[in-house]
């Protein structure tokens, strides 16, 4: 008994960490002076892949990214954790991809690997922040999904049940194979680096397909196949006066709320 398992893992500038030189005049971002991080929720997705290979021996987990050339360094970092090997989707034909082009180039990267029984994402990358890359996916592959993933209930060679982390509580739901499923930050955090996998694969070459290679429409990938324009992009800098320090009495937190009412921040 064995399963497939593809893990969908982004390189992500460390946006929890940013400093005064985060963001360009221009209001880019300066991926420069951002570290280039594992996607946190990418790292929860993979433990959960990684707990199933502890459960079911010859499961292989492949990671797929799309992104420049460095974004290898993601599956480097998912290999010394556990993973078996990965793809990294690099074409310049991909830049300015939304997230429908995002997924439609997944979505083809993974159906050329072939069969699979699982695809773990991550509920959310920080830089794009949306969400909807996972869904989005699933829908291009036309298998079920299961969101918000917070823990494995039960996996076999057929099935999964997986604990759903909701607003309101917890939901637990079972799928059949193929399933598409994004975990949320909740679940258990990702093991660290395995010494002896470290040595072995610290200089491991890493594959890589252009748009060719994952028989992509052209016209679906890049900027004209994506519908999101973005007209606008403000760099909010809050200045001194924007902050305000106030003892925690009662008085001023009313007189707070009142204030946050008054300029309709909240109501
Ligand atoms: C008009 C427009 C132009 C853009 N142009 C650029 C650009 O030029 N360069 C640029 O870097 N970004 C660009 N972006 C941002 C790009 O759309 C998003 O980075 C990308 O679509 C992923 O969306 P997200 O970050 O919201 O991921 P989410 O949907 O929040 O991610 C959910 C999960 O999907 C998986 N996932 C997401 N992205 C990837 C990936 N690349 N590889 C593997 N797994 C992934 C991960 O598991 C992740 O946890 C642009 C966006 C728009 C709207």
């Amino acid at each position: 008994m064995s399963l497939r398992i593809v893990v969908l893992a982004k390189q992500v500038p460390d946006t929890r960490n940013v400093g005064k030189d985060a963001m360009t005049a221009e209001g880019t971002v300066n991926r420069q002076a951002l570290p280039a991080i594992f996607n946190p929720e990418d790292l929860n997705a993979l433990e959960m892949a990684l707990q199933i290979k502890d459960r079911i021996k010859d499961t292989h987990i492949t990671i797929v990214t799309m992104g420049p050339d460095r974004a290898a360094e993601v599956i480097r970092d998912a290999m010394f954790r556990g993973a078996d090997d990965g793809i990294v989707v690099s074409d310049r034909k991909l830049g300015g991809s939304d997230t429908l082009a995002t997924s439609y180039a997944i979505s083809q990267a993974v159906k050329k690997l072939g069969h699979f029984d699982i695809v773990f994402a991550g509920r959310q990358a920080i830089d794009g922040d949306t969400a909807q890359v996972g869904p989005q996916t699933a829908e291009k592959l036309e298998i079920p999904q299961i969101t918000y993933a917070e823990s494995i209930v039960d996996a076999s060679e057929n099935n999964i049940t997986i604990k759903r982390r909701l607003e309101r509580g917890v939901e637990t739901v079972r799928a059949s194979y193929p399933v598409l499923i994004t975990v949320h930050s909740s679940a258990q955090k990702c093991r660290f680096y395995n010494a002896k996998r470290l040595m072995a694969y610290k200089n491991a070459d890493i594959q890589m397909w252009n748009a060719a290679d994952i028989e992509a429409d052209d016209l679906r990938l890049g900027l004209t196949g994506s519908p999101t324009k973005v007209k606008k992009i403000d760099s909010v800098v809050l200045t001194h006066k924007d902050n305000v320090a106030l003892e925690p009495t009662d008085e001023n937190m009313d007189s707070l709320i009142k204030e946050l009412i008054n300029a309709h921040i909240i109501g």
